[in-house]
C-alpha cells in the first residue's frame, strides 16, 4: 500500500535581498541578534538603533571558525528557551560567514524552524555566504558537514559595515568574486579588471553584481546537484592548500585565489583557456593582494589529498575548470599524469 503525501504549503520560497544603507526594521515578535564581540564592538549599537522589537535579546558568541561547531549552536538555543522564545520569534545574523552559517543552523532547528533574517558585514559573506540557504557547522570530520538548507526571510546588504573590515579579510571576499566573474560573466570580469573597490559606488556595483550572479545560480539550482557546484571553481586546490596549510596561513579566500590559479594551469594544459587569459586572471588576483603562488612540496601527496574532499564523490575527481573566461566545464576523470604534470609546475 502506498500512502502519498502531497503537501501543499510546498509554495515558492522567495525572498529580497537588499543592497543599501541598513533600513529601520519592525518587528511584532520577538528578536534575538546572534553576533561575536568583534562585530559587536564596532556596529551593534548601529544596528540595534536600526530594530524595534517588543523583546530584543543579543546573543554574542565566541569569534572564529573554531566555535563554528554544534557545541555553540547549543548555547544559542539554550539562551532562546531560557528568554521563551516561541515558533513565532525571530533570530538575525549579524556578522560574516561563521554567524550566518550558524545562525540560520540554529533557525532550522529552534521548535523545528523559525524565521531568521541576514545581515552579513564581512565582504565574503555578503556576496556569498548570505546568499542562498546553505547552514551549518563543522565537526571534527570536515567543514560544514552538519547543516540544513534553509532560506532566510530577508538579507540586508549595507556595504557600510565593511569599513572596519581588515584588508586581508576584505581581499578574501574579493577572491569569491572574481571566481564568479570567471566562471560566469566576461563582462563582470572586464569590470573588475577596471574597478576601484575603494570607491563607494563601484564597490556597491560589485556587491550587486556578484550577488546577481550567486543568486541566479541557487535559483536554478538551490541544492547543488548541477550548476550550483561551478561555484566550487578553486575550491578542489584550494582546500588542499589549506589543508596541507592546517588552516593557520590562508584565509579560505586567499586559499581559493591560489587553487584558481592551479585550477587555471590545468585549463590551459587541456586547451580551456589560453595563457594569455589565465595570465589575466591571476593579475587581476595580484592587484586585489591576493597570492596567487604556493610551493607544492610533494605533488604526489597533494594529489591524494583531492580525495579527502567530500566533493570528490566515488574516487573521481571532478575539477571545475574555465573554459575561456567567463565559461566554465565540469572535467571528470583527467589522466592522473596531466594532474600531476601540472602541479609540478607548482613545485620548488
Ligand atoms: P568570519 O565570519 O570568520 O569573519 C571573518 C572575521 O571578520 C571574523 O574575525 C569576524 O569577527 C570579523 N568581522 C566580521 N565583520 C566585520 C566587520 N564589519 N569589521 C571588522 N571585522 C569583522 O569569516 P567569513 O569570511 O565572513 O565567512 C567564512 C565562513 O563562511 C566559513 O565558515 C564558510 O564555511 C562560510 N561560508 C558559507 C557559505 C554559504 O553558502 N553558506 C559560503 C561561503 C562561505
Ligand atoms: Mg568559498
Amino acid at each position: 500500500m502506498i500512502v502519498p503525501i502531497e503537501l501543499e504549503n510546498r509554495k515558492k520560497i522567495t525572498y529580497d535581498i537588499t543592497i543599501d544603507a541598513l533600513p529601520q526594521l519592525t518587528f511584532d515578535t520577538k528578536v534575538a541578534v546572534v553576533t561575536n564581540p568583534t562585530v559587536a564592538g564596532y556596529h551593534l549599537q548601529t544596528l540595534l538603533a536600526h530594530i524595534d522589537a517588543p523583546q530584543l535579546e543579543v546573543i554574542t558568541v565566541p569569534d572564529g571558525e573554531e566555535y563554528k561547531k554544534l557545541e555553540t549552536v547549543e548555547t544559542i538555543l539554550n539562551e532562546l528557551f531560557e528568554h521563551k522564545f516561541d515558533r513565532k520569534s525571530l533570530l538575525i545574523a549579524f556578522g560574516g560567514g561563521v554567524i550566518g552559517d550558524m545562525t540560520g543552523f540554529t533557525a532550522s532547528l529552534y521548535q523545528r524552524g523559525i524565521d531568521f533574517i541576514q545581515i552579513p558585514t564581512t565582504l565574503l559573506s555578503q556576496v556569498d555566504a548570505s546568499v542562498g540557504g546553505k547552514t551549518g557547522v563543522n565537526n571534527k570530520y570536515g567543514k560544514n558537514l552538519i547543516g540544513a538548507f534553509y532560506q532566510p526571510r530577508a538579507v540586508y546588504i549595507d556595504p557600510a559595515f565593511l569599513k572596519t573590515l581588515p584588508e586581508r579579510e576584505f581581499a578574501a571576499g574579493v577572491a569569491e568574486i572574481v571566481k564568479m566573474a570567471v566562471m560566469f560573466d566576461r563582462d563582470y570580469f572586464e569590470f573588475l579588471v577596471e574597478a576601484d573597490l575603494r570607491d563607494e559606488e563601484v564597490l556597491k556595483e560589485t556587491i550587486r553584481r556578484s550577488v546577481e550572479l550567486k543568486a541566479w545560480v541557487v535559483n536554478q539550482d538551490e541544492k547543488e546537484a548541477g550548476i550550483r557546484a561551478v561555484l566550487n571553481y578553486g575550491h578542489t586546490f584550494g582546500h588542499v592548500v589549506e589543508n596541507e596549510t592546517n588552516y593557520t596561513t590562508y584565509l579560505h579566500g586567499e586559499a581559493v585565489a591560489i587553487g584558481m590559479v592551479m585550477a587555471n594551469a590545468l585549463a590551459v594544459e587541456l586547451g580551456l583557456m589560453s595563457e594569455a587569459e589565465a595570465e589575466r586572471v591571476k593579475a587581476l588576483l595580484e592587484k586585489s593582494s591576493l597570492p596567487t603562488s604556493y610551493e607544492i612540496r610533494d605533488v604526489d601527496d597533494f594529489y591524494e589529498h583531492f580525495f579527502l574532499d567530500k566533493k570528490s564523490a566515488n574516487n573521481s575527481i571532478k575539477f571545475i575548470l574555465p573554459q575561456g573566461i567567463g565559461g566554465h566545464k565540469i572535467v571528470k576523470d583527467i589522466d592522473e599524469s596531466v594532474v600531476k604534470n601540472v602541479l609540478r609546475s607548482f613545485g620548488a
